[in-house]
């Protein structure tokens, strides 16, 4: 597993396009300048790894868009040492964003192939901070609650309670809310206990968040 200089220079090519299309959070834009995106990709497709589209991944999954992950995680508003709960492991490549702005993450995969090979990834690049969970994320993870922040990156019809219980005062939570089809990016800001404060920030395409694992 390797980077180069033709990666690294299709990846600055793409954080400009990021910056271009109104991502301004420079700590997500430095660690997707830094997290080799071609390693997270079957068979290390070189030119696919660096156009701002989604791809497919292992068991019919997908690597979100590049600009996708770049909008919800400067939603996250992420800080040096938050602990996040992510649903949705899926390639990694979310999660090791994060770790790159050092956070502290716990991350959910409900296909057990997935959640074995991003571990394999991660490893090799040294995020050490990614913990990983073979599951169901609908009950997240209320033994290491409560977070600074979760992120759903699937497509979930409701927020779940649950998860909702596990954010601490202050915290914020991001998830793509629908059905089929378009679904609206929402944050959710946990304003005191019991009370939440909601936001819409437009369209975007997920893979639905299901039940049970596989
Ligand atoms: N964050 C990922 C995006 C993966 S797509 C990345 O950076 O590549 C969404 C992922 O959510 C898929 O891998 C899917 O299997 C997973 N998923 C769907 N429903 C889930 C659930 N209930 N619990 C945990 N993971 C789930």
């Amino acid at each position: 597993m390797t980077d180069s200089f033709e990666a690294k220079g299709k990846r600055l090519r793409l954080v400009n396009e990021l910056r271009n299309k109104g991502i301004t959070d420079e700590e997500v834009l430095r660690a997707m300048n830094v997290v080799p995106r071609h390693l997270f990709i079957d068979d290390a497709f070189l030119v696919h790894a660096y156009v701002d589209k989604a791809f497919p991944i292992s068991a019919g999954q997908t690597i979100s868009q590049p600009y996708t992950v770049a909008f919800q995680s400067s939603l996250l508003k992420v800080k040096k040492r938050d602990k996040i709960l992510e649903i949705g492991t899926g390639s990694g490549y979310q999660a090791a964003i994060l770790a790159e702005m050092g956070a502290k993450i716990y991350t959910i995969e409900r296909f057990r192939e997935l959640y074995l090979k991003a571990q394999v990834i991660l490893r090799e690049l040294k995020y050490n901070s990614v913990n990983f969970f073979y599951g169901d994320g609908h009950e997240g993870k209320p033994q290491y609650s409560p977070f600074d922040a979760i992120l759903i990156t699937a497509a979930t019809k409701s927020i779940p309670q649950l998860l909702l219980e596990q954010l601490k005062v202050g915290g914020r939570l991001v998830a793509p809310v629908g059905g089929k089809g378009l679904q609206e990016m929402t944050l959710v800001e946990k304003i005191a206990e019991n009370e939440y404060k909601y936001s819409g920030h437009g369209s975007f395409v997920f893979v639905p968040m299901l039940t049970g694992t596989k």
